[in-house]
């Protein structure tokens, strides 16, 4: 679920008719004493962080006048709360509150329909008193195919006691509030607390609303960079991977660097498939590793969206290991991350120690392809099957970070060719790629394997030298599937006449 900050959700529920406090979002404190003269003396000032408990952590500051604002504000935007620095704040109009009230729309995953919850107190600890006091709150499942009418709304607000004008001020707020929530695809909205002021307006003082992330390409509105649930805002790194997950429909990428900066060693951490992730980070911590970050490539990614996830990974910081582990019996064909997998480990190239379990589809042919085309490097790779166990694979990645002593030697380079790559050939492909051949190589080749080890079976050999036998066209709309197969083929028989560039826009600039 894709969070917005609450000014951002303030702005929707204005828009949507429902009363909001008159405020400002600032970035710096003397722009924050500028909006008290728009707002009045007394302003509440608040960070913008994806945090709970804000007001508890000193995120929330009550301030009379301009001489008050500026050191209050300073502070507020020296702080970090949940880990993150904050950098902006919303100041707003105080409010005199004679009632609160609390307003939750979510998606019940149980009933498979939203379900909407209100109670007619509200504030901060809401949810254990609600837990306790069950009574306290009224809940209506919502229908997915009606609109949800006044009648009902009041209905709502009658049952939690309100009556008169107070029921229909406040049930015309759960009208428009449902309504944001349909039109803006939200998985949740809340707004806690909805206040009834001393001079009878209903405003909703605060706000958090989460969109759907499969809906958020259909909101450029809503300004969301980043369709995941993140506690804090994108990282670099977050940006440039939701960018090639953004860009490749092949598959499933999903990349989230952790903030962890404990002393124990970082790790990058690769899963493949929820479940066997979960397994293996816990693996991975039971040996004493902190993982620098979590990735999931499922769902039979092309070797190119392995290869770049790869890449991404070992861009980060102070690693000491790369642990690859995932589902232990992946029905996708694991040869695909192979392959992404070696072109990474030689192009960055590693210079850390490698566990990769890659258990499951042609796991005979993954495990042979990483170990083989990796044996040259100066660090070990090794590659582990279905039977082998997460916790043995981390543990076995344990005993290569702390012995490198015990390393194996690594084998021979394979045969290079010196002489200048002459790109004579080539085509593009689906993410921006391109694949480039030197036919005057291939004119001395007597193997001509990149036919073979295509398995999309588009390329053929036209006097001598392979060219496609699709139109360039089709190969750039996905016919050729970035295997990398023809690249490696080639290399490691020590022709070398092929190179496949597959940018990473961010990264590689
Ligand atoms: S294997 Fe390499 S050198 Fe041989 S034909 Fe294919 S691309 Fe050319
Ligand atoms: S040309 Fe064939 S072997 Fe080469 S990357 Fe494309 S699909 Fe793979």
């Amino acid at each position: 679920m894709a969070r917005l900050h609450e000014y951002q959700g303030k702005n929707l529920l204005r828009q949507a008719g429902v009363g909001v406090p008159a405020g400002k979002v600032v970035k710096s404190a003397e722009d924050a004493v500028s909006t008290v003269s728009d707002l009045g003396e007394s302003v509440v000032l608040k960070a913008q962080v994806w945090t709970t408990s804000r007001a508890a952590q000193g995120g929330i500051r009550f301030a009379d006048g301009p001489e008050d604002v500026a050191p209050i504000a300073r502070e507020l935007l020296g702080l970090k709360l949940g880990g993150f620095p904050v950098d902006r704040l919303l100041v707003e109009q105080k409010v005199e509150i004679a009632r609160e009230m609390f307003l939750s729309i979510y998606v019940d995953d149980s009933v498979s329909r939203p379900v909407l919850l209100f109670a007619p107190i509200g504030g901060s600890g809401i949810e254990e008193i609600l837990g306790s006091s069950p009574d306290k709150v009224v809940r209506r499942e919502l229908s997915m195919l009606k609109s949800f009418r006044g009648h009902e709304a009041r209905s709502i607000v009658r049952q939690a006691g309100f009556r008169g004008k107070r029921l229909l001020a406040v049930s015309s707020v759960l009208v428009k509030a449902v309504k944001l929530f349909r039109s803006c695809e939200a998985r949740s909205l809340e707004i806690n607390p909805l206040v009834e002021t001393r001079d009878g307006r209903v405003l909703a003082l605060d706000c958090r609303i989460a969109v759907d992330d499969y809906a958020v390409f259909r909101h450029p509105e809503l300004g969301i960079e980043i369709a995941r649930e993140l506690s804090r805002p994108p990282s670099r790194l977050d940006r440039i991977a939701y960018d090639v997950e953004k860009n490749d429909y092949r598959g499933t990428f999903y990349f989230i660097e952790f903030d962890d900066d404990d002393d124990r060693p970082r790790i990058a951490f690769h899963g493949a498939g929820g479940g066997g992730s979960m397994m293996s980070m816990d693996a991975a911590k039971n040996e004493g590793f902190c993982l620098a970050n979590f990735t999931d490539t499922s769902g039979n990614p092309p070797a190119s969206k392995v290869y770049r996830a790869a890449r991404i990974m070992l861009a980060q910081s102070n690693i000491v290991g790369y642990f690859g582990s995932g589902s232990g019996v992946a029905s996708q064909e694991q040869y695909n991350s192979a392959r992404g997998l070696v072109k990474a480990f030689l192009e960055t190239p590693l210079t850390v120690p490698a566990v990769v379990r890659l258990g499951g589809n042609c796991e005979d042919e993954a495990v042979e392809l990483l170990e083989v085309y990796t044996s040259h490097l100066p660090v070990p790779v090794e590659g582990y099957k279905s039977d082998d166990s997460a916790a043995e694979c981390a543990q076995r990645l344990r005993e290569l970070v702390d012995h490198p002593d015990r390393w194996p030697l690594p084998g021979p380079k394979p045969r290079e060719n010196e002489a200048e790559l002459v790109v004579n050939y080539g085509f593009d492909t689906v993410t921006g790629g391109r694949v480039d051949f030197d036919h005057d190589r291939c004119f001395r080749c007597p193997e001509a394997v990149c036919i073979t080890a295509c398995r999309p079976g588009i390329l053929t050999l036209v006097d001598g030298v392979p060219r496609l036998k699709i139109t360039p066209r089709e190969a750039a709309r996905g016919k050729c599937t970035e295997c990398l197969a023809c690249e490696q083929e080639c290399f490691f028989r020590g022709e070398n006449a092929v190179c496949i560039t597959l940018p990473i826009p961010g990264l590689d600039t």
